[in-house]
């Protein structure tokens, strides 16, 4: 397992936001957490990326506890997130926010970072039309791509993508489930929050259903597609 997560709890002061959790996440595969709002998504990735404080339980990285470790350290083991509501610099230009995503990597010349440009601008050709745009001028799905891609400049074994196709449009929802895919057969291993449980579930090799802070259904992405109770509540039946 490439990510370990053991009887996790998270709180924001009395509230419990997570309660117990334990999953893992194999090396080269696409997991997913599914759940209602408030149900503890992002809560789970931020406490992974190391922007929440564990309360009790262990998150291990490649085997080793990361509990201490800061989160711009956690970049440098391999761990990068794509945060909910696009969270671009809307200042920087696109070419900035990407260089940006590699701020924490120990070799930051041109040459180190070019095969990790490319390979993001080939993903997501229209940043590479939009290079020196402004970031808060684009629109919200350019955004939602430059996030993304600012994730990937981090060069992540760990990517995690908290709601990358909220506020989309369905044809642009299609291809952006297409990219992780890509991203995913590049290498990455993937951990995705998604309240778009239907593509999600399709994509994912393994899936957790989360309510009210605790897992509830784990199986495949198959299993949980097909599972009478998660396709009446969340599925559309
Ligand atoms: P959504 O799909 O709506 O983003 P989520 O599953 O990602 O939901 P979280 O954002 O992890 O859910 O929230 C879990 C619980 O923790 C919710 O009850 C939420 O109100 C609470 N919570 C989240 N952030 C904070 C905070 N900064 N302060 C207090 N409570 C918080």
């Amino acid at each position: 397992m490439l990510l370990e997560v053991e009887d996790l709890s998270v709180n924001y002061g009395h509230i419990e936001a997570i309660r117990g959790l334990t999953f893992g996440v194999e090396e080269g595969s696409i997991a997913t957490l599914i759940g209602a709002n408030g149900a503890g998504k992002s809560t789970t990735l931020k406490t992974i990326s190391g922007l929440r404080k564990i309360r009790t339980g262990r998150v291990l990285f490649d085997g080793k506890d990361i509990a201490k470790v800061p989160a711009h350290e956690r970049v440098q083991l391999g761990i990068s997130q794509s945060p909910e509501g696009r969270g671009v610099f809307p200042g920087m230009t696109v070419r900035e926010n990407l260089d940006m995503g590699a701020y924490a990597r120990k070799d930051r010349s041109s040459a180190a970072l070019k095969p990790d440009f490319d390979r993001v601008l080939e993903l997501f050709p229209r940043l590479s039309e939009r290079i020196n745009q402004v970031a808060g001028t684009m629109s919200g799905g350019e955004q939602q791509m430059l996030a993304m891609g600012r994730a990937l400049m981090a060069r992540p074994r760990l990517v995690l993508l908290d709601e990358p196709s909220m506020g989309l449009a369905p044809k642009l929802i299609q291809q952006i489930f297409e990219i992780i895919k890509e991203i995913n057969a590049q290498g990455t291993t993937v951990l995705l929050v998604e309240q778009n449980a239907a593509q999600a579930l399709r994509l994912a090799d393994t899936a957790h259903l989360l309510e009210t802070g605790e897992i509830v259904r784990s199986g495949t992405g198959h299993e949980l597609a097909t599972d009478s109770s998660v396709r009446e509540a969340y599925l559309g039946g």
